[in-house]
């Protein structure tokens, strides 16, 4: 990782442990940035993929905005020393207790999803005495073409307002007495490896932005959410470079400042996770090797059938070892058939040994939990040839420092 070594890493903070390159992460950023150079542009990272403060940190000092789905990720980004004015806040069911934090710390939009959440953002931006800046999440009914469970702008999708009813929603939102109108928002998925459904929903959102125009509703902003797709292993997805050439003469025509909200293509591929193969299993029908790590660590290949590249790390090994290279299931040590991380990998393992997944950087320690009681772990950041810890590994006492017996009364 960048000039730090795997051995090193391991040594200094054990397994499993997340690793991030901050260059890497820096370099998508800009990368971003000098791709849509040519229009007004805010990039709005998706705090979700990766939301340790670190990480989160790195870009605010880089002058991101960020997106933001509840309030404990507005407070994430607040003590990464991210500023709320660039901050855009998506998800389909914000509580009062999230309106109310970010329209006190002042955000720069709620990107509305129903009508019932409009009357409530109404509700207490009046009770706060504020105006809330909001633009509507449209669904433009396009098909992402990506795995289901990460398709969200298809009309059975719980996500945004139906095309053909936005217009009439933006009516009604005029009417409100502290709400104000200030952009128009789509996102339709994540991993798009192609950039024609972004195509497709751009057209949508662009006809109508010009039926609001001739109703008198002016837009600031369009914000296309994220989504772009990274290579896990063999996926072609399109550079952000060509993502932008296809969609810039369209922006450019429009005049208004564009926000993305990209998560995944910023962060997974400056991210992996390091585990350690405990057993080898060799059976009759398949070879499992059981690692360190588990679902609860990594929960992409369990919920949506992701395929990481494993790459064994060449450390000197005392384990055990099997004759040569075999197709291995690397597992975890969960009690379900469905916590695999990989499967059928040619690979020539030793108990001992340490493997890397990569591309683990987005949705990866962000979606772990204690399941089986199974301390979360350990976070580090490597810059040139500095590693520091960015999230301590929980200890068995941290599973239930929150938790109380049952008191029987005397
Ligand atoms: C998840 C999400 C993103 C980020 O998606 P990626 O595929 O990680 O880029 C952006 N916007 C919204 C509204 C999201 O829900």
């Amino acid at each position: 990782m960048e000039d730090v070594s795997i051995s090193e890493l391991v040594k200094s903070y054990d397994t499993p442990c997340y690793v991030y390159s901050q260059q890497a992460i820096l370099d998508v950023y800009h990368d971003y940035n000098e791709s849509f150079a040519a229009i007004d542009h805010r990039i709005c990272y998706a705090v979700k993929a990766n939301s340790n403060i670190a990480v989160l940190g790195v870009l605010a000092a880089a002058g991101a905005g960020f997106d933001i789905v509840s309030r404990g990720e507005l407070a994430r980004v607040l003590a990464a020393g991210g500023q709320a004015s660039r901050v855009v806040f998506s998800g389909v069911g914000k509580t009062r207790d999230d309106i109310e934090f970010a329209l006190t710390q002042g955000i720069s939009c709620f990107n509305v999803e129903s009508i019932s959440e409009l009357t409530l953002i109404n509700m207490v931006a009046k009770q706060l005495d504020k105006r809330a800046p909001i633009s509507l999440r449209v669904n433009p009914d396009v098909d992402a073409k990506t795995h289901p469970y990460i398709s969200t702008g298809l009309k059975d999708n719980k996500f945004g307002i139906a095309h053909d009813k936005a217009l009439a929603v933006y009516e009604h939102a005029a009417t409100l007495s502290h709400i104000d109108i200030v952009g128009i928002d789509c996102h339709i998925g994540s991993q798009l490896t192609e950039v024609a459904p972004f195509i497709a929903a751009l057209d949508k959102v662009i006809e109508l932005i010009h039926s609001l125009r001739e109703k008198g509703i002016e837009l600031r902003h369009v914000d296309l959410g994220g989504g772009l797709g990274v290579r896990y292993i063999e996926e072609k997805p399109v550079t952000i470079d060509e993502f932008a050439q296809a969609l810039l003469p369209k922006l450019t025509e429009l005049g208004l400042t564009v926000f993305f909200e990209p998560g995944r293509s910023m962060v997974a591929n400056a991210g992996i996770l390091l585990t350690r193969v405990d057993v080898l299993k060799p059976t009759e029908h398949k070879n499992f090797a059981i690692v360190d790590a588990a679902m609860n660590d990594l929960i992409r290949p369990a919920l949506y059938q992701a395929e990481m590249a494993v790459i064994p790390e060449v450390l000197p090994s005392e384990g055990i070892e099997t004759d040569g290279t075999q197709a291995w299931d690397i597992v975890g040590a969960i009690c379900e058939t469905g916590d695999f991380l990989a499967k059928d990998r040619l690979l020539s393992l030793a108990t001992g040994d340490i493997l890397a997944i990569t591309g683990a950087g987005a949705y990866g320690f962000a979606m772990s939990s204690n399941y089986n009681s199974r301390p979360r772990a350990a976070e580090v950041m490597v810059v040139g040839t500095q590693h520091q810890l960015i999230g301590k590994r929980e200890t068995i006492a941290d599973l239930y420092a929150g938790e109380t017996l049952w008191q029987t009364e005397k």
